[in-house]
């Protein structure tokens, strides 16, 4: 999608620090982490947000959460000791850019509740 800085990224218009990639999805890291550890992990074509997902991207789902999510916790050492797997979603949700995207967030002791 146009001027959507996501989808730049996804097609390498502009650089990130990518972490990991495949046919369906980006990981890269944050421009402002808020851990130590802390990628994004988007899909490749443009989804506005978890509100935006259909049926046909059950698949998409399915595989970022068994397989792209724990992968990364693992190879980013994060597994054993915890991390935290945020969307935010909307005005309130705090979503700042509208493609969807999966934080990654670990290294650190969380808080509950979020800010
Ligand atoms: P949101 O606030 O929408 O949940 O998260 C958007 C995230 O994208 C923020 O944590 C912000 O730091 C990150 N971000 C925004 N623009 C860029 C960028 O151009 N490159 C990278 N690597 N991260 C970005
Ligand atoms: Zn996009």
């Amino acid at each position: 999608m146009a001027d959507c800085i996501f989808c730049k990224i996804a097609n390498k218009e502009i650089p990130s620090s990518i972490v990991y990639e495949d046919e369906q999805v980006v990981a890269f890291k944050d421009l402002e982490p808020q851990a130590p550890v802390h990628v994004l992990v988007i899909p490749k074509k443009h989804i506005e947000s978890i509100l935006a997902l259909t049926a046909e991207d059950a698949e998409l789902v399915a595989h970022v959460f068994t397989e792209v999510l724990p992968k990364l916790a693992r190879d980013l050492g994060v597994a054993e000791k915890g991390f935290r797997v945020v969307a935010n979603t909307g005005e309130e949700g705090g979503q700042s850019v509208k493609h969807l995207h999966f934080h990654l967030l670990g290294g650190r002791s969380m808080q509950w509740p979020p800010g």
